[in-house]
C-alpha cells in the first residue's frame, strides 16, 4: 500500500534525479502513455483504465475531484503530475447563446475556444496553434503570426473545459455535439497533435465523439491532405477556398502559392470519402472581391465532379482588416447561382459577432470582455 511517507521518499529519490522538470501532464496522453506512467510510478495498470474515464469521459480534470483512487494515490499523482494546465482565463457570453472562451496556457499564452449551441446539436470549435503562421488576408488571427504549435493536451483540453463548463463533471451531453477544428491555427501544421487529438475525441471509451461530427478546415496544405486521406480515423475534411482562381487565391490567401488550386483540387478529388459524405468548401463574401456572379461561376466550374458542398461565410470586418462585407441579396444571389448549378449551397450565419467569437474574429481580445 503506497503510504503518503513513502510518496515522499519517491519524490526524494525522483527530485534527485531529474531537478526543475515539469510537473507530467496527464491529459493528452492515451490509454497506453498512461498506463506507461502508472508502470513507471509504480501503481497497477488498471488505475490507467480508471483515470482515463475520469478525465476523457467523465471530464475529472483535477485530483480530487478523481474520488475513484484513494487519498493516498491522490496525493502521490498530484505530487508528480497535473491532469491539465490550462485555465479558462476568460469567458465571453453572446446574445445568442454562443461562448468565447479565452484559454491560458501553461507559458502564459493564450488561445480561444467558442461554444456554438443550436437547437438540437451544438458545436465547439477549437483552435490547433497559438496564432497561425499562413498570413491570410482577411483574417485577424493571421495578424499574431505563429508563435507556436499546440500538445494534444492543449487541444484536446479545450474540449473537456468547455464540456465541463457546459454540462459539469460526469453528467453527459444532452444533444449531439460537433468540433470543427477552425479556431487559430492551421491544423494541418501541427499535423501529429492534431491527428492524435481526433484518435482521443473519438475513442467511445473516453470523449466519445465519432469522426463523422469532427470536420477540420485547412486552407489547403496538399500533402498534409493526402497523409489525412491515408489516416485510418480520419475527420470529415473542409477546405478554406475563398477564390476561385490562382490570381485571387495568391494574394487572399499566399499559401496558394505554394500549393495552387490544381493541386489542391487534385488532392480533394483523392480523398477517400464514404458514401453521401462531402468535402466542405468554405468560402469567404468579401465585398467586391470574391461576391460576383462571374466568381460564382468559376466556383461552379472549379468544383463540378467533386463530392462538395459550400459554406458561404458572410465576412466578419474588423478595423485592422482591409475588407467589407456583401450585402445579404448579394449573398443570396451568389448562392443561388451555385444552386441552379447543383452545387449545395449554404450561408453561414455569423454567430457570436458581439463577443468576437465568429470566423475569422479569433485574436484572443480579451479586452472586449463583459
Ligand atoms: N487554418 C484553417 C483553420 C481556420 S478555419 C483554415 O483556414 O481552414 C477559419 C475559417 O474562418 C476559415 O474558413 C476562414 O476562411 C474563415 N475566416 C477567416 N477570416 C474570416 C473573416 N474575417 N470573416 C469570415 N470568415 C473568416
Amino acid at each position: 500500500m503506497v503510504t503518503i511517507e513513502t510518496t515522499q521518499n519517491f519524490i526524494q529519490l525522483k527530485s534527485d534525479k531529474e531537478l526543475n522538470t515539469q510537473p507530467k501532464e496527464l491529459v493528452g496522453m492515451d490509454l497506453a502513455a498512461m498506463r506507461q506512467f502508472f508502470k513507471e510510478i509504480g501503481e497497477q495498470p488498471f488505475r490507467a483504465t480508471q483515470l482515463y474515464r475520469a478525465i476523457y469521459k467523465h471530464r475529472q480534470t483535477s485530483f480530487e475531484e478523481i474520488t475513484e483512487f484513494s487519498k493516498d494515490l491522490r496525493t502521490k499523482l498530484s505530487s508528480l503530475s497535473v491532469v491539465m494546465q490550462q485555465q479558462i482565463d476568460r469567458k465571453f457570453n453572446s446574445q445568442d447563446g454562443t461562448r468565447r472562451y479565452l484559454f491560458k496556457l501553461f507559458d502564459g499564452r493564450e488561445i480561444e475556444s467558442v461554444w456554438i449551441p443550436e437547437t438540437e446539436r451544438a458545436t465547439i470549435c477549437i483552435s490547433s496553434q497559438v496564432g497561425c503562421p499562413l498570413a491570410c488576408e482577411f483574417c485577424l488571427t493571421a495578424q499574431l503570426k505563429l508563435k507556436r504549435n499546440l500538445s494534444v493536451g492543449e487541444i484536446v483540453g479545450q474540449v473537456i473545459t468547455v464540456l465541463s463548463d457546459v454540462y459539469g463533471i460526469k453528467q453527459p451531453p444532452d444533444r449531439q455535439i460537433n468540433i470543427v477544428m477552425m479556431g487559430m491555427g492551421e491544423p494541418l501544421l501541427n499535423y501529429d497533435n492534431v491527428t492524435a487529438t481526433i484518435r482521443l475525441m473519438s475513442d467511445m471509451e473516453g470523449i466519445a465523439i465519432s469522426t463523422r461530427h469532427i470536420t477540420l478546415s485547412t486552407a489547403g496544405v496538399v500533402p498534409r491532405i493526402y497523409d489525412l486521406g491515408k489516416e485510418e480515423i480520419r475527420p470529415k475534411l473542409a477546405i478554406s477556398l475563398t477564390g476561385a482562381t490562382d490570381e485571387l487565391r495568391d494574394r487572399l490567401m499566399p499559401i496558394n502559392r505554394r500549393y495552387p488550386l490544381k493541386e489542391l483540387l487534385k488532392a480533394c478529388q483523392e480523398f477517400p470519402l464514404k458514401p453521401r459524405e462531402k468535402i466542405t468548401f468554405e468560402y469567404v463574401m468579401l465585398k467586391g472581391v470574391t461576391d460576383s456572379d462571374v466568381d460564382a461561376r468559376r466556383l461552379v466550374k472549379l468544383l463540378s465532379g467533386l463530392q462538395a458542398k459550400v459554406n458561404l461565410i458572410p465576412h466578419n470586418p474588423a478595423e485592422e482588416l482591409p475588407f467589407e462585407s456583401s450585402s445579404h441579396e448579394r449573398v443570396l444571389a451568389f448562392q443561388q447561382i451555385l444552386v441552379d448549378s447543383g452545387l449545395p449551397a449554404f450561408i453561414r450565419r455569423p454567430r457570436g459577432q458581439d463577443i468576437f467569437a465568429a470566423c475569422g474574429q479569433l485574436a484572443a481580445k480579451s479586452s472586449t470582455g463583459m
